[in-house]
């Protein structure tokens, strides 16, 4: 039977592109009678087996093994999610990065780091030693997160990220206004997403039609149109996850003298002893420790 990827999500029908690349675009699909009854949605990202029907439409009968599955927005499968951060307009904000970075990696995705609108800076600033673009690349770098910087207007590092993009799925993630759209864009000659520039001059919001759509890039990576972890609320995350959020954490964790070391105020703590050596950079530290009050005073009014 053939097989397909769930290309697009709308009103009940899943939109397959199959996997013979004799079949020009995409099957308008419904799902079987039997997800319903036992709670399973096809999602957009899935690979199915499927049945074409005689009116050119077809039926989902069966999703194979997801490799991932997010909630917001509602994509199974993706494998990397492009976290931006403007380096002005809006300021870059190593706090919120983070916070991206726990959901990132509580989703178990891989990330890549983009920092978007590098024509911003002016020449004074490109040339300082300890410049902020620098600066984060090497530290996030250091962790093993890779970091892209990039400028939607000058084309720089955007066949960079493209590569990266390759054969997977891919959400972009980022607060509104960091440039999303327009890297999209940029990378994709013919695409034209509404960048909140024109959804201002036409006065109205952006992402009106509430629906997932993959856009197809000629590489053979897939990337949604509507950003993923928007809403970062740490609901969903227990307390004790927090920590393994934190890759550079794990080098050291394991020499805690406690088993469940949070981390905080235990003694024999090797990873509060990486921080004050150097080896663990001290805002990370200080975002893991906001990051858990946080949680727990949230857990308490819920
Ligand atoms: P999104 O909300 O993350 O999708 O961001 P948009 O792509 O809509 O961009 C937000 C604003 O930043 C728009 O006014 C864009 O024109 C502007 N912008 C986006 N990328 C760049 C860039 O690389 N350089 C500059 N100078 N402005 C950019
Ligand atoms: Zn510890």
């Amino acid at each position: 039977m053939p097989q397909g990827l769930i290309v697009k999500a709308l009103s009940g029908y899943y939109y397959v592109k199959p996997d013979d690349t004799a079949l020009d675009g995409t099957i308008q699909c419904r799902g079987r009678g039997i997800f319903k009854k036992k709670g399973i949605t096809p999602l957009v990202g899935d690979r199915v087996v499927y049945t074409p029907t005689t009116n050119g439409e077809g039926t989902v009968d069966e999703i194979l093994p997801r490799t991932s599955e997010l909630i917001r927005p509602p994509i199974a499968n993706a494998k990397l999610a492009v976290l931006l951060f403007s380096v002005r307009e809006p300021d870059l904000n190593l706090q919120l990065l983070d916070k991206f970075l726990v959901h990132i990696e509580h989703a178990g995705l891989e990330c890549l780091i983009c920092l978007t609108k590098e024509d911003l800076l002016d020449e004074a600033e490109r040339e300082q030693e300890g410049e902020m673009t620098k600066l984060v690349s090497e530290m996030y770098g250091k962790i093993g997160y890779k970091v892209i910087i990039t400028s939607s207007l000058t084309g720089m590092g955007t066949e960079e990220v493209k590569a990266c993009l390759a054969g997977e799925i891919s959400v972009f993630s980022g607060q509104s206004g960091v440039g999303k759209s327009s890297l999209l864009n940029a990378m994709l000659p013919g695409l034209s997403l509404e960048t909140s520039e024109i959804s201002m001059r036409l006065g109205r919001g952006r992402h009106t039609t509430r629906h997932v759509e993959l856009i197809e890039l000629e590489n053979g990576g897939y990337v949604a149109d509507t950003p993923g972890f928007s809403q970062l609320d740490f609901l969903e995350l227990g307390v004790e996850e927090l920590s393994l959020c934190f890759r550079e954490f794990q080098n050291f964790a394991e020499g805690c003298k406690f088993r469940g070391c949070s981390h905080l105020h235990e003694p024999g703590c090797k990873v509060r002893q990486a921080v004050d050596e150097g080896a663990i950079t001290s805002s990370r530290y200080e975002h893991y420790v906001q990051f858990h009050e946080d949680m727990k005073e949230k857990k308490r009014r819920y």
